[in-house]
């Protein structure tokens, strides 16, 4: 299996500036950064008429600073707030960050908003498979029930004075399924404080939009296709001041006995998530709101899935189903345009 590990420091591995002259406007220049965090690779590309660089490093150590309260990779960091939030379970309370109590209370908002299927004390069943560790592996019946026993949000307790409390030894919180879209809402603040009206964020796939680009025009954002390697689109989404995330099985897994197991679980089995989906695209202003989405309409399948965005004003959905039919939420219809026809067919099209 595959891994990026996060770089201790903040390493800007592309510092590229293109010039694009314009008539007598003034020139636009294309500022764009890289480095690996949150387990894959961040980009921020900023078009403006100075050098954005600063505004960039500002946005990555935003970023960096969530990594560094929230992570529960013990790998990579010896201790955060949520490793102590997790290893006094049971025992007491942890006081946590303004950070981190918001991004918990987020994740258990749609904890309950889907009944469980997004569940914010997911560890237990993370921990055990191994998912995005170096040693995955496929648990036994016996632990499985074990773990399973231990993933319950209601028995989370977010107290007041930012206080985290859970109540059984083994329990855990995980906020892999949403942090990563917080950093990008973050990271966007930062930049549109510093002055940023037009820039692009590509958190490991995960697109966050500011504004629209230069010459007035919207962002054109491709689809991931669920069965193809990173590069390939199966559609374009136009999208001004939006993000635009994707939750599919392909994004971390590991192979054992010629069987995939990938890191979306299901609260309810303990297993990979199996509702016949390739990948949910969510579309929303909030990249936390789009990330909890499509990680929880992903778990829920099609139905319940579409159920859900459909409750929640201003989010579209695009739905990949594995017979490779496009699904579209009733608003989401009007943002996509289908590129690949010859794979891929879109419902009541
Ligand atoms: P994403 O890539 O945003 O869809 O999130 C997947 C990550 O969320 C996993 O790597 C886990 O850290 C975490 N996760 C997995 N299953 C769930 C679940 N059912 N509810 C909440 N978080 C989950
Ligand atoms: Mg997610």
């Amino acid at each position: 299996m595959t891994r990026l590990r996060s770089a201790v420091f903040l390493i800007p591995l592309v510092a590229s500036i293109v010039g694009v002259a314009s008539g007598c406007r003034p020139t636009i220049v294309e500022t764009s950064d890289q480095v690996f965090r949150l387990g894959t690779a961040l980009r921020i590309s900023v078009r403006s008429t100075g050098d954005a660089h600063a505004a960039i490093d500002r946005a990555f150590s935003r970023v960096v600073e969530i990594e560094q309260k929230m992570s529960v990779s013990e790998d990579d960091y010896e201790t955060t707030e949520l490793l102590e939030v997790n290893r006094a379970a049971g025992r007491e309370p942890v006081a946590v960050s303004p950070d981190t109590y918001a991004v918990l209370e987020a994740a258990l908002r749609y904890s309950e908003l889907t009944g469980g299927a997004f569940d914010v004390t997911i560890w237990p069943l993370v921990r055990l498979w191994g998912i995005g560790s170096d040693d995955p592996r496929v648990p036994t019946a016996e632990r499985l029930a074990a773990a399973r026993n231990l993933v319950d949000y209601r028995r989370l307790e977010l107290r007041p004075g930012e206080t985290v409390y859970l109540p059984a030894d083994g329990m855990g919180v995980d906020v892999g399924g949403i942090a990563k879209g917080y950093a990008a809402d973050e990271a966007a603040r930062i930049l549109r404080d510093a002055g940023v009206e037009h820039a692009l964020l590509d958190f490991g796939g995960n697109i966050m939009v500011i504004g629209d680009k230069p010459d007035g025009t919207p962002w054109r954002i491709g689809v991931q296709d669920p069965f193809d390697d990173r590069n390939q689109y199966i559609g374009i989404v136009e999208i001004v001041d939006r993000t635009v995330v994707t939750s599919g099985p392909y994004e971390r897994y590991f192979v054992e006995d010629g069987v995939r197991y990938h890191h979306i679980l299901d609260p309810e089995t303990g297993q990979p998530a199996d509702t016949g989906l390739a990948q949910v695209t969510i579309i929303a202003q909030h990249s936390i709101d789009a990330d909890a989405l499509s990680t929880s309409a992903y778990v829920l399948g099609l139905e319940r899935g579409l159920a859900l965005v459909e409750s929640i004003d201003d989010v579209e959905a695009l739905f990949v189903t594995e017979d490779r039919v496009i699904h579209p939420s009733s608003r989401g219809a009007d943002s996509f345009r289908l590129t690949a026809e010859e794979d891929y067919t879109l419902a009541g099209g």
